[in-house]
């Protein structure tokens, strides 16, 4: 087994030219996200390529901009997924592998190593493609529920790097028993605990509980403890479905979308009531 943390061993952070800025949102490619950021060109050894640059979670308060770099690297996907969310930066990581074939040749359009996998839980459509990421880079594999290819194991507290930042982890069941979120100083990596938009409400929403071995009540505990945990800092959302909430972008902040999907949830009301 690697060490968790070998990383540091490994940073490889790539150099950036401007090469001109966007003066409103830029598009980062593939939809659904949008940066404030800085068009540039990124320099690697043997690769050069023009990009975005984000300067995302530009906080109200004058907080000092910071490159986080995520993409949703299943946003092309015909098929039914989850969003897998690609961190890159100094430990370059994926969050859920998603059902989307094809999804490891879109990775490795932005990256030439993945060091980590994490899961935040095991549906199907969470983990469909996770056999061909596994194969294809030299990756560990953390899970809070039992896996054969599982390298490391996740619990509540743990602090894991993504990126170029830490998260902690969370424990979220209720939509799933093994399901964490991860939360950090200016995201939160949700999964299907707490999405922005779905089918059922378009502003805070959650995982639903219908199904055989889910429980709402564990459900609101989990949102509970979400916003406990939740930083003030923290203003963007990657959920599992649904789109990415910045808060940036919004006249609310991440804690009141948040505040309402826990409302919604206890009202104990089927979330589809039809389904
Ligand atoms: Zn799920």
């Amino acid at each position: 087994m690697k060490s968790g943390v070998d990383w540091e061993g490994r940073k490889r952070k790539a150099a950036w030219t401007v090469v001109g800025d966007s003066g409103s949102d830029a598009d980062s490619g593939r939809g659904q996200q949008k940066w404030r950021g800085r068009w540039l060109v990124r320099r690697q050894p043997g690769r050069e390529r023009l990009g975005v640059r984000p300067v995302a979670g530009v906080l109200p308060g004058g907080d000092e901009p910071r490159g986080v770099t995520v993409r949703n690297v299943t946003s092309g996907a015909t098929e039914f997924t989850c969003n897998a969310y690609l961190v890159e930066g100094t430990v370059p990581a994926l969050v859920d592998a998603g059902a989307m074939s094809g999804v490891v040749s879109e990775i490795q359009r932005h990256v030439d190593e993945l060091d980590r996998v994490v899961l935040t839980h095991q549906h199907g459509d969470h983990v469909a493609e996770l056999d061909a990421v596994l194969d294809a880079f030299d990756a560990e594999l953390y899970a809070a529920g039992n896996h054969p290819r599982r390298t490391e194991a996740l619990a509540d507290g743990d602090t894991i790097q993504l990126g170029d930042d830490s998260y902690d982890v969370v424990t979220t069941p209720g939509h799933a028993d093994d399901h964490v979120s991860l939360v950090g100083e200016t995201a939160v990596f949700s999964g299907d605990v707490f999405v922005y938009d779905d089918g059922a409400f378009d502003d805070g929403s959650f995982g639903r509980t219908d199904m055989p071995g889910q429980s709402r009540e564990k459900l609101i505990e989990s949102l509970e403890r979400l916003s406990a945990r939740l930083p003030a800092s923290a203003a963007r959302l990657y959920a599992g479905h649904g789109s990415v909430f910045d808060a940036a972008d919004h006249a609310e902040s991440l804690q009141s979308v948040l505040d309402r999907a826990l409302e919604r949830a206890e009202r104990r009301e089927p979330k589809y009531p039809d389904g």
